[in-house]
């Protein structure tokens, strides 16, 4: 049964130097359709001997690319752009297919992704260095500039397949480094058609390659001693195990990790105008977004209205195959994440929470063998139950009440997690208050997700991020070069150094 199906679905293949390449390892993974069960891929898990070919292929393809002067480099990416928005739908299906959130939030992650290329095309200016006559003293001159390093990778999650590994590599390989991108063995398919698209741009071959897998590879970029630097977005006990183990092999390496975000309702929120982006905050993409806010906190006499208003839309969201036309609430990405779901909903529900909506009753006719969650909330969370601390990442809010702002702050500033957090509210004061005083990377004001763009850093505090400098723009531009500083006198044909200009 097993081998007659694998006939049928292909086997991935890792894009090697410019060729699409079997994995020598022989082991593979079954990629699955979460809304139909069905198996759409084979993936092979890569180990030391596929990384080995993609890092020496990167590291021959170098000194060349570095030599490729800025502006050159930037004209790939404005290639690349085309071709994506050409494409774009297609990647969105590809999306939804292994993945399973809806296709519009899919189409939003293409579009998320693209912004990043777009924002790569700016590297001759984002790269420039900087410098002062005289900086050293009178007739010595000193200037930074920043250069490439060499090869650099990133390990993707599931949840953002394709936007993510445009976190990093566009800007990587504009700065003129050369890359081995590893994505999610959950769903490989959209970074699969993504580097069709990239050789169709014709970068030279080994600038930029694919290697598929799981922890084997991961293992094997982190201890490859030509591997210069590490991104990495997944949950926190990946991202802490991959910064400590890349920067033992000393690397630099930036990984940003797992999240619980709060949203604080305050008495004065303007719900008519925003429970929309908070209802998307909470069950778009199922609730497995790095940004999706899975705890309320009221204040005061926000609780009830809140309440109400939330457990009302949840209810009306149309739950399905996120291909379907006017459905809101796709399936989570395996069985496996929807079972753990599950057995968080019974904990909170065992803990003394109140279940207002209970996703474990769903029922999805049309597609009996999809892995559903239904909206769920569970109100009178407390702190010390594990669905008030724990990511669970699926459609499941808990609502923890409190009496003012000042105990808002202080149980979102006492959670391990710190990626984001959102104030509803008419006040400037409150706001002002919450975006100085609350300890998380990102920080929304009247806005649901509060996703940076492509041109900011996609920042994260505590355990929601390991490192320094962050993923998208000047912070990649900085992750992915070093500076040099240049100080320089030079003499007179009497000997004598050069004082002033004209001499
Ligand atoms: P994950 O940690 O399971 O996997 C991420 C990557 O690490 C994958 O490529 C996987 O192959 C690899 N990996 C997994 N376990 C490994 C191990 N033991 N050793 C070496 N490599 C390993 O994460 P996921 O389930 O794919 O993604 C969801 C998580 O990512 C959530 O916690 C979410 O909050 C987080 N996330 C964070 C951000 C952010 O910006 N902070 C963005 C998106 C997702």
């Amino acid at each position: 049964m097993a081998s007659a199906a694998k006939t049928q679905v292909e086997t991935l293949r890792n894009y090697v130097g410019g060729q699409w390449l079997p994995a020598e390892a022989t082991e593979t993974r079954e990629v699955r359709n979460p809304a139909t069960d069905e198996v759409v891929a084979h993936v092979p898990l890569s180990g030391t001997a596929d990384v080995d070919r993609a890092v020496a292929a990167a590291a021959a393809a170098f000194p060349a690319w570095r030599a490729t002067p800025p502006q050159e480099r930037a004209r790939y990416f404005f290639k690349l752009r085309q071709l994506l928005d050409e494409n774009r739908e297609e990647l969105a299906r590809l999306i939804v297919t292994e993945m399973g959130k809806t296709l519009d939030d899919s189409r939003g992650e293409v579009q998320r992704g693209i912004e990043n290329v777009e924002t790569a095309c700016g590297i001759p200016s984002m790269m420039m260095g900087y410098g002062l006559e005289d900086g050293a003293a009178r007739g010595i001159d000193e200037e930074v500039i920043f250069q490439p390093l060499g090869v650099f990778a990133a390990i993707t999650p599931y949840n953002f397949p394709f936007m993510i590994a445009h976190w990093f590599w566009p800007y990587a390989v504009a700065a003129g480094n050369t890359f081995i991108i590893k994505p999610s063995e959950q769903d490989p398919g959209v970074m699969r058609r993504t580097f069709e698209l990239i050789e169709q741009v014709g970068f030279p071959p080994g600038v930029i390659n694919l290697v598929n897998g799981g922890h084997d590879a991961v293992n094997a970029l982190l201890d490859h001693p030509v591997v210069r630097g590490i991104s990495f977005v997944g949950s926190s006990q990946t991202a802490a195990y991959v910064y400590q183990r890349g920067a033992a092999s000393g690397k630099r390496v930036q990984a940003s990790g797992g999240a619980k975000n709060a949203i604080v309702v305050m008495p004065d929120a303007n719900l008519d105008t925003y429970l929309s982006t908070m209802m998307n905050s909470f069950y778009g993409a199922a609730g497995q977004r790095c940004l999706a806010n899975s705890l309320v906190i009221p204040v005061g006499s926000a609780h009830q209205e809140t309440r109400e208003r939330v457990a009302e839309a949840a209810s009306r969201l149309r739950v399905g195959d996120g291909l379907e036309a006017g459905v809101e609430l796709g399936p989570v990405v395996s069985a496996a994440a929807r079972d753990r779901i599950f057995a968080a909903i019974t904990s909170g529900v065992e803990e003394g929470a109140e279940a207002v909506l209970d996703g474990r009753q769903v029922h999805v006719p049309e597609r009996p063998h999809g892995y559903f969650v239904g909206p769920t909330l569970l109100d009178n969370v407390r702190p010390g139950m594990r669905v008030y601390g724990e990511e669970i990442f699926g459609p499941v809010v808990g609502m923890a009440p409190v009496d003012s702002l000042d105990e808002a702050i202080a149980q979102i500033n006492a959670a391990e997690y710190g990626n984001a957090a959102s104030i509803f509210t008419e006040s400037g004061a409150a706001a002002r208050r919450f975006r100085y005083e609350v300890e998380t990377g990102n920080i929304g004001i009247n806005v649901g997700v509060a996703a940076p763009m492509a041109y900011f850093p996609f920042s994260g505090a505590k355990r929601s991020f390991f490192g320094t400098l962050h993923p998208q723009s000047r912070d990649a531009v900085r992750f992915f070069t070093e500076s040099k500083v240049v100080i320089s006198r030079w003499t007179t044909g009497d000997n004598s150094p050069v004082t002033g200009v004209g001499r």
